[in-house]
Order: structure tokens, then C-alpha cells, then sequence
């Protein structure tokens, strides 16, 4: 959504529904995404405009262990601190260090939302997405899913233990 910051009253409130896809959000964790359900705030704060937005939707992630999807439902806040017409801000280092302390300056007052949900969204993406905290995994031998049982290599493992004991245990003789 695109909001002209100059032609609406204060506090402005807004929703909206937006589909993203997978391509836009660009993190290869997610394999689907849900609706975004968005309501927010913009009011007047003392060094600008303040953003308050809530968003909720279902993120369908790929564990890292086992490779199964696993569907999330999501639901995260977000302030930002809006500036209009500082257009030093143009500069790089600049723009990612007003990221990291939560503000965005614009040139001109119009407000457009998508890159800003966008953001959310792949902020929202666990580091290493896990179907559960305990995931079994995969098998590194045979790449059965460990979650469904043991897989039948570990008895090769085990006679490798059982070798190299013997192995030590001639040494010591
Ligand atoms: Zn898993
Ligand atoms: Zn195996």
C-alpha cells in the first residue's frame, strides 16, 4: 500500500492483506507463505513519524535436519521511526545502519509498505528452521529420516566401535 504521508490525518490507521512470494521474500527456508494480515499506526512522534504495524501469517518453512515442511503460524510487531526529506540518507552505510536502529528517511512523503512487510517477513525467518526442537534428522549413511526409527546402519557403526576396542585392546596386550 502507498500512503501519502502529507494528505492524511495523524494518527492514520491502516490494513491491509498482502500475498508475498517465496521469490520476493528470497530466503530459500521458505517454501510457503500465507496472507499477511496487517494492521498499523502512523502517528506523530518528536523526530518524525512513528510506524506501529502488526502482521500475522502462516510461514511454511523446510527443516534443516530432516528436509520435511513444516507450516508456522507467525505473528510479529514492528516500529519504525519515519523521516521525510533527508536525502543525505541516499548514502549506503547510511541506509543499512537506519535499518538496523529502525527508521527509514524519505525523499518524499509517500510511504510504500510492501518493502517494508517484505523486511518483516524475512526477519521472521528462523536462522535454522527445525520442524521440532528435537529433529532427528537424517541418516549422513543411507539419508533415511530418523525421525520415523532407527535406519539399520547403526549396527555398522557399532561393529566399527567394536573394532577399533579390539584393535586398542591388542595394543594393550
Ligand atoms: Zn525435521
Ligand atoms: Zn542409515
Amino acid at each position: 500500500m502507498k500512503i501519502r504521508l502529507d494528505q492524511v490525518d495523524e494518527p492514520f490507521d491502516w490494513q491491509e492483506t498482502l500475498k508475498l512470494t517465496t521469490s520476493e521474500v528470497d530466503r530459500t527456508e521458505v517454501v510457503d507463505l500465507g496472507e499477511i494480515e496487517c494492521r498499523g499506526r502512523i502517528s506523530t512522534a518528536s523526530e518524525g513519524l512513528l510506524l506501529r504495524a502488526s502482521l500475522r501469517y502462516e510461514q511454511t518453512l523446510r527443516c534443516m535436519r530432516c528436509l520435511e515442511t513444516v507450516a508456522l503460524p507467525v505473528s510479529n510487531e514492528l516500529d519504525l521511526l519515519i523521516q521525510i526529506g533527508k536525502s543525505e540518507a541516499a548514502d549506503e552505510e547510511r541506509a543499512l545502519e537506519e535499518q538496523e536502529l529502525g527508521m527509514i528517511c524519505l525523499e518524499h512523503p509517500q510511504l510504500d509498505t510492501r518493502p517494508i512487510l517484505v523486511e518483516q517477513v524475512q526477519l521472521g525467518v528462523p536462522m535454522k528452521p527445525l520442524c521440532r526442537e528435537d529433529c532427528a534428522g537424517l541418516c549422513s549413511r543411507c539419508g533415511a529420516d530418523l525421525n520415523q526409527g532407527p535406519c539399520g546402519c547403526l549396527e555398522v557403526t557399532d561393529s566399527r566401535w567394536g573394532a577399533l576396542a579390539a584393535l586398542q585392546q591388542g595394543r594393550s596386550d
